[in-house]
């Protein structure tokens, strides 16, 4: 038996509105976590991995996710959101000579963007919405 269990996605939904009914702002998905399954603590201990919460912050409509970046050296081309998953749409520019080059990527879903040096997210916020 394991010491602490998976909490459904209902579970953590009904705990991000309890958790953000007393405050406006958490400063990282760290703080979120640690509000979150003290939250849910009863005669269970519940754990809910941070990838999974902000999936789960980002589908519950409830909050605004700010994603903070580093620019690194990197330049291989992207395909998949890393934040949340969702493919990535290429932001390009025409060219004089009628072809078009790529300036960088974008995600629609979650707002994530980056030009052709990789933005790896270091530390997001998560803000309830109006
Ligand atoms: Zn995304």
């Amino acid at each position: 038996m394991p010491e602490y269990r998976v909490p459904s996605e209902e579970l953590v939904k009904a705990s991000l509105v309890r958790v953000f009914s007393t405050r406006h702002a958490v400063n990282s998905q760290r703080q979120l976590k640690r509000l979150v399954e003290k939250d849910l603590k009863s005669k269970e201990t519940y754990r809910v991995g941070e990838p999974r919460l902000r999936q789960i912050a980002l589908d519950s409509g409830l909050l605004d996710i700010e994603i903070h970046c580093r620019e690194t050296e990197e330049r291989r081309s992207l395909v998949r959101c890393p934040v949340c998953g969702e493919r990535l749409r290429r932001v390009r520019n025409m060219t004089v000579f009628g072809g078009s080059v790529t300036l960088g990527y974008r995600c629609d879903r979650c707002r994530y963007w980056t030009g052709l040096r990789r933005r790896v997210p270091t530390r997001y916020v998560f803000t309830r919405r109006p």
